[in-house]
């Protein structure tokens, strides 16, 4: 059985919740005025021992919903002593990608800092020593992707037998990647009187099974309708060919000026020619994808954070956990094939309250993926033709072909800019690409005031 809880009124302060001082400073340290809906309903919820069930999408403060009141639970543990065994494992959160568990610890250790609880994160892709490490100091708090928690396990370098509360962050991802063998093993291994909760952005028929076996009698907390998007986003969609997409990105970045921009491409080979093209035009653009090592993923994220690079062109994995805050624009260069994906991409946008603009790019051929979209929102998306300059003079700058691209025109006026005097050189392989463009690019490195939690990787 589930119940809902009322919707609570946004007048509330952090103060209201009766936290810690220690986590309440951090909270204020960290600029959160007020409470998100998400964190209104949920703090006082998991505060109280309940379970929950909370479908929040990325974007909408759930991190602080669940860690602030984790943290102060675990405030009837904390300790100053050194021994290992007196900080053993007492939370558990897990989440789909290395981006996003890392994403949530450097949350944790935020909201943390003035108080002892100690918490590390582990993931695969990196080496595993400093993770035994930390982990053999002992740590009260773990946040994990699967597969290498489960990696420590085998080693016996971790210990779950005093957990006492399990966080599942973006269930429906986990599911998606087919982490389920490894949540119902894990799960295996915790006691079973334990607090749970779980987040997802949607509520499906899988998520509300996987919640029957995980947890109990939980609270279901929905801030949003479902599948819904945020009202602070405003979408449209441009009709285009498919051979104007790389030319309209080029141009809604340039004369919309925009920074921190993240442009969704469904595949790997186009989230890279995309990168190199742009780079071509003179916009600081790279790319990540599942292709990438997990230093270099981590790397061109870092450079994105600091402003180094502009615009991301990213696959829906890699993209899972990026905590950008206040972007003010997402694109997708290609509609996603499942509808659901397109509710976590724009929600990259407009979070925490603030607004965005979420721009897709559609072809003929991704009518039906619209529909599908608009179906999952319940609302439709505004079509607007957007005029793209001639292609002559959108290539002015550059009359270098992609390998492989048709040429099917000549510029008019010489290339202006040196670099594109440069003699060929064939594009690098992206996971060869180093992750911050250039030195130039690295010596233009400015804070990035709409950024929150970002700088600490
Ligand atoms: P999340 O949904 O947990 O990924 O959080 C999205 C972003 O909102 C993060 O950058 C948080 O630092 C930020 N955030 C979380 N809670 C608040 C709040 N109460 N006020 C302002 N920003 C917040």
């Amino acid at each position: 059985m589930t119940d809902k809880t009322p919707s609570t009124s946004n007048d509330l302060t952090f103060a209201d919740f009766g936290l810690h001082p220690g986590i309440l400073s951090a909270v204020t340290d960290a600029g959160y005025s007020k409470p998100t809906p998400i964190q209104a309903e949920a703090i006082p919820v998991v505060l109280a021992g309940r379970d929950v069930m909370g479908a929040a999408q990325t974007g909408t403060g759930k991190t602080a919903a669940f860690s602030l009141p984790i943290l102060n639970r675990l405030m009837a543990h904390a300790t100053t002593s050194a021994s290992p065994a007196r900080h053993p494992v007492r939370a558990l959160v897990l989440t789909p990608t290395r981006e996003l568990a890392d994403q949530v610890a450097e949350s944790i250790a935020l909201y943390s800092k003035s108080v002892p609880l100690r918490s590390t994160v582990v993931f695969g892709g990196v080496d595993i020593g400093p993770q035994k490490e930390a982990l053999r100091r002992g740590v009260e708090i773990v946040i994990a992707t699967p597969g290498r928690l489960l990696d420590h396990v085998d080693q016996r370098t971790i210990n779950l037998s005093q957990v006492s509360i399990l966080v599942l962050d973006e269930a429906d991802r986990m599911l998606d990647m087919g982490f389920l063998p490894d949540l119902d093993r894990i799960v295996s291994l915790l006691p079973k009187s334990r607090q749970g909760l779980l987040f997802s952005a949607t509520f499906s028929k899988e998520i509300r099974k996987l919640a029957r076996n995980f947890l109990n009698d939980p609270v279901e907390i929905e801030v949003a309708a479902r599948n819904a998007t945020a009202s602070t986003v405003t979408q449209v969609v441009y009709p285009m060919s498919s051979d104007d997409k790389r030319r309209a990105v080029l141009h809604l970045v340039k004369t919309k000026k925009l920074t921190q921009t993240l442009v969704f491409s469904n595949t790997k080979i186009g989230a890279g020619q995309l990168a190199r093209f742009l780079e071509r035009e003179g916009i600081k653009a790279e790319s990540i994808h599942g292709n990438k090592s997990q230093l270099e993923r981590m790397k061109v994220l870092e450079a994105f954070k600091n402003g180094s690079v502009d615009v991301l062109v990213a696959t829906d994995v890699a993209a899972r956990g990026l905590d950008v805050a206040g972007m003010p624009c997402v694109i997708n260069a290609d509609l996603p094939y499942n509808a659901e994906d397109y509710v976590h991409r724009i929600g990259r946008t407009g979070r925490a309250g603030a607004s965005g603009e979420a721009i897709a790019l559609m072809s003929p051929d991704e009518e039906h993926l619209l529909q599908d979209i608009e179906k999952l929102i319940g609302t439709a998306v505004p079509r607007l033709k957007l005029d793209l300059p001639s292609v002559a003079s959108a290539r002015s700058n550059s009359n270098r072909p992609e390998r492989g691209e048709r040429r099917s025109y000549q510029p008019h006026t010489p290339p202006v800019d040196e670099f594109f005097l440069k003699p060929y050189e064939p594009s690098t392989t992206a996971a060869s690409k180093p992750a911050v463009s250039t030195a130039a690019n690295t010596a233009r490195k400015r804070s990035v005031g709409v950024l929150l939690g970002g700088g600490r990787y």
